[in-house]
């Protein structure tokens, strides 16, 4: 048996608090310091180049201080650091926002020639649209996860999956898809689950993507993206966000990694709490169907029979907004505000239905929810009754 504490593999809940934050101790320090300089003292200009030179050359990280903030902030790096242990990675890097670190994806593929994306619907509606509108210069191939392998070309850089996916919370099979995938890198959006519900580079992915503005941050206070990956990838990518700028300002560094160290006691308790709140709808005669994944998980989607508009205008203790992960509990309406951008056939055909609700379950009492819930669903147009089998018709089932 290996007591070792240096070499035995620690728990994620033991990561969460300590990864990024070796150094302290030794400098005197409990709480990690933040660095908002955005330039660094160099009196040895020829080392200087040097250093430059190397960044420019390979991507790696600079040794020692920055050059300049857009290079890299200490701060940050100890945000990527603990990400990349969480998600089991050798590296992530970071950037301003979930989108930001999208673009330096494509970026990256793009400049390599391969402009090819193979993409399974439903994604979050922004991400859809970056692909769709081909901003970047891609090109986009939509398919089921069954359609990955026949849709890709020469020139397919990347296949993109979300899992569970943003809003619809629809679940891919991630080994089954990566073996689909030969050699072109598998890239899942990770923001619904977590490193603590799924570690997709166990799975075959090669590069994870989350909108760190969601449960990493977890207070609703900080906008930020991050990507794991390997070391090689991290390294292009450092290039494009050098290059084109979209970097993490340090304070949000900061937050993201505070907000690291609680990510597996929020998430597993806010799951629970949602898990509950399934079980009470699944129940209800004014709901249609409840989407929950099998991995759990802190967010719900559910249709009502009656105008889900209603629903989102009767919370009190709930807020109606669009984004995530936070500490509070959100309802939005995907079809009206996080999908909105998707062109409205496209929506549906992904599962998105005119009825869906998304809920983001945050950390208040289960009883308190339910209550705020019920009477939203009571109001008069949201609580129509369930209607003879053959008024309506049911509602689609979701895409997979
Ligand atoms: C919010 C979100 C994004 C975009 O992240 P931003 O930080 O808002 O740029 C990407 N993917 C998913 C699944 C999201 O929910």
């Amino acid at each position: 048996m290996d007591n070792d504490v240096s070499t035995t593999p620690r728990a994620l809940a033991t990561e969460a608090v300590h990864a990024g934050r070796e150094d302290l101790a030794a400098l005197g320090l409990h709480a990690p310091p933040l660095d908002l300089s955005t330039t660094y003292p160099s009196y040895d200009t020829r080392a200087e180049a040097a250093r430059i030179d190397e960044f420019a050359g390979t991507g790696a990280r600079p040794d020692g201080p920055p050059v300049y903030a857009r290079l890299d902030n200490p701060t940050t790096a100890r945000f990527e650091d603990a990400l990349a242990r969480l998600e089991g990675t050798d590296s992530a890097v970071a950037f301003a926002s979930g989108m930001a670190a999208l673009t330096a994806v494509l970026l990256v593929r793009a400049s390599l020639g391969l402009r090819h994306v193979v993409a399974v619907r439903p994604l979050y509606g922004c991400s859809d649209h970056l692909l769709t509108a081909g901003l970047l210069g891609t090109e986009v191939t939509w398919t089921d996860p069954a359609g990955v392998a026949d849709a890709i070309r020469p020139d397919t850089g990347l296949v993109m999956v979300e899992t569970p996916a943003n809003p619809t919370l629809a679940e891919v099979d991630l080994d089954a898809l990566a073996h689909s995938c030969g050699s072109v890198p598998l890239l899942v959006d990770n923001t619904f689950a977590t490193p603590v519900l799924q570690q997709p580079v166990r799975h075959g992915a090669r590069i994870v993507l989350h909108s760190a503005t969601k449960y990493l941050g977890g207070h609703g206070d900080v906008l930020g993206g991050v990507v794991a990956c390997d070391e090689e990838f991290a390294r292009a990518l450092r290039q494009v966000r050098f290059a084109t700028g979209g970097v993490l300002h340090p304070l949000a560094g900061y937050l993201l990694l505070r907000g690291l160290s609680t990510l597996p006691v929020r998430v597993r308790a806010a799951s629970a709490t949602a898990a509950e709140l399934v079980r009470r709808l699944s129940a209800d005669p004014r709901v249609a169907r409840v989407h929950y994944p099998s991995i759990g998980g802190a967010m719900i989607a559910f249709e009502v029979y009656g105008d889900p508009h209603a629903v989102t205008a009767g919370v009190r203790l709930i807020t109606p907004a669009v984004s995530l992960g936070s500490v509070d509990t959100l309802i939005q309406h995907p079809a009206s505000i996080s999908h909105r951008i998707v062109a409205e056939g496209d929506r549906r055909a992904a599962g998105v239905s005119d009825r869906l609700l998304r809920m983001s379950v945050g950390l208040e009492d289960v009883e308190d929810l339910w209550r705020d819930l019920t009477q939203a669903l009571s109001a008069p147009a949201a609580g129509t009754p369930r209607p003879a089998a053959d008024a309506i018709p049911e509602p689609r089932p979701a895409a997979r």
